[in-house]
């Protein structure tokens, strides 16, 4: 099956769990049979634990006997472990079962401009560290591939460093995952080879997006989503598309990085080096120029050292709350643009619900009304079904952690027992 960028192991996960009934075995089949058997009990484990033999029984509509082999078999294997006892009903305590915790970690780098942010779990989600680190000047200002090698040899010490301090050894690292923002200035493929090669654990790269919306998709009012759209706004404006645990399309939009959408091709200057950008709109030039344009029609002042805040949206929005009206001129002007793009999206993509992530919070829920309002504006008169806008609680500073439970998932995921 091919994969898709944005598809959902998680969510697949539990299709494949409810879509797989026991296979009656055959000879012919008796091998794939129990490999399936022993998948298909491993995940009840992770989705269950802690459970008894007995609620293994019922919901794998096994027999105790073959339950009891495969769990003595994950045992040996260390994936699965005896970790807890029932309540005394009066007999004998039953045993607990649930992931072994202690031989198998995964680590995750999120990749934030002038710092790092390092988490490892277990593979049963448990945090055990979590830090954030400066990286150095010298990883700036050279070209992508020598921008890339600088973060490389910075990274790999730390890693090292890390191990060092929680006494783990690599060779208990299941992966290694780095998330980045949008449009980063370094070579994600070139920066997993060389760590891959460097340290000897598997390494992939994921963007920003891509696992802040997997962690997003555990809260329970998105996980019951059938579609939608995920936007993540901050330094950077970004798209995924989620369609469901069976969809492997991944839609038109992603491809293109949502922020850099051309909204006039003659507009103001973006940091990409086009012209008009929506980013430009939202967080750039674009939005300094709409705000010293309304200060001037006002007859007021602008707050000229806005100019160097590297996140400019927040910046005026700040402004606005304190009461600039210029700022607030800025904002809505901004908010109309981010509703064009989004009209044009639900047009092609035929999705209307919206999952905003980052940029506001949940004292913002005035701007996300506004959001909603224009949205529904620049879409036909006609169309099907209003847009409604859900804000997301995932922020950057969840990446590395997030990446760690997408990793986890993949490896239960990729397990085989042939
Ligand atoms: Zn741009």
């Amino acid at each position: 099956m091919a994969i898709n960028k944005d598809y959902d192991l998680e969510t697949h996960m539990e299709y494949c769990l409810q879509k797989q009934k026991p296979v009656p075995g055959t000879k012919r089949n008796n091998k794939l049979v129990r490999s399936q058997n022993i998948k298909r009990i491993l995940l009840l484990v992770k989705n269950l634990e802690p459970v008894s033999m007995e609620t293994l029984v019922q919901e794998s509509s096994l027999t105790y006997p073959t339950v009891l082999g495969i769990i003595k078999y994950l045992e040996k294997e260390s994936h699965v472990e005896n970790i807890a006892y029932a309540p005394t009903t009066g007999g004998r305590q039953a045993v607990l079962y649930g992931i072994c915790g202690i031989v198998r970690y995964v680590l995750a780098l999120h990749l934030n401009g002038d710092e790092v942010d390092i988490t490892i779990t277990n593979i049963r989600d448990g945090k055990i560290f979590h830090a954030t680190e400066a990286m150095p000047a010298q990883a700036v200002g050279q070209d992508q591939t020598e921008r890339t090698q600088s973060i490389a040899k910075r990274l790999v010490p730390l890693v090292e460093e890390v191990l060092r301090k929680t006494r783990l050894e690599l060779s208990s690292l299941v992966r290694i995952c780095v998330t980045y923002p949008e449009c980063t200035r370094v070579d994600p493929q070139q920066l997993s080879d060389v760590l891959e090669a460097s340290l000897q654990v598997p390494v992939s790269t994921v963007s920003d997006r891509r696992v802040l919306n997997f962690l997003e998709r555990r809260s329970y009012h998105i996980s019951s989503l059938q579609q939608y759209i995920f936007i993540l706004f901050e330094r950077e404006l970004s798209l995924s598309m989620y369609r469901g645990p069976g969809e492997t399309s991944e839609g038109l939009l992603p491809k293109t990085y949502f922020g850099h959408m051309t909204m006039d091709v003659a507009g103001a200057s973006c940091t990409c080096g086009k012209q008009g950008c929506l980013q430009s709109y939202v967080s750039g030039e674009g939005l300094l120029q709409s705000y010293s344009e309304a200060a001037q029609l006002q007859g007021s002042t602008w707050n000229s050292a806005l100019e160097h805040e590297p996140d400019l949206f927040h910046a005026v929005l700040a402004e606005s709350y304190k009461g600039d009206k210029a700022a607030r001129v800025a904002i809505d002007q901004a908010i109309h643009m981010m509703a064009v793009a989004l009209a044009n999206v639900i047009k092609i993509e035929g999705i209307s619900t919206i999952v905003l992530s980052g940029v506001f919070t949940s004292t913002d829920v005035q701007y996300k009304r506004f959001l909603e309002m224009y949205v529904a504006e620049y879409l036909p008169e006609d169309y099907p079904s209003a847009p409604v806008i859900i804000l997301g609680t995932s922020s950057p500073s969840d990446c590395s952690y997030a990446a760690c439970l997408m990793m986890n998932a993949q490896f239960f995921e990729s397990l085989s027992f042939s």
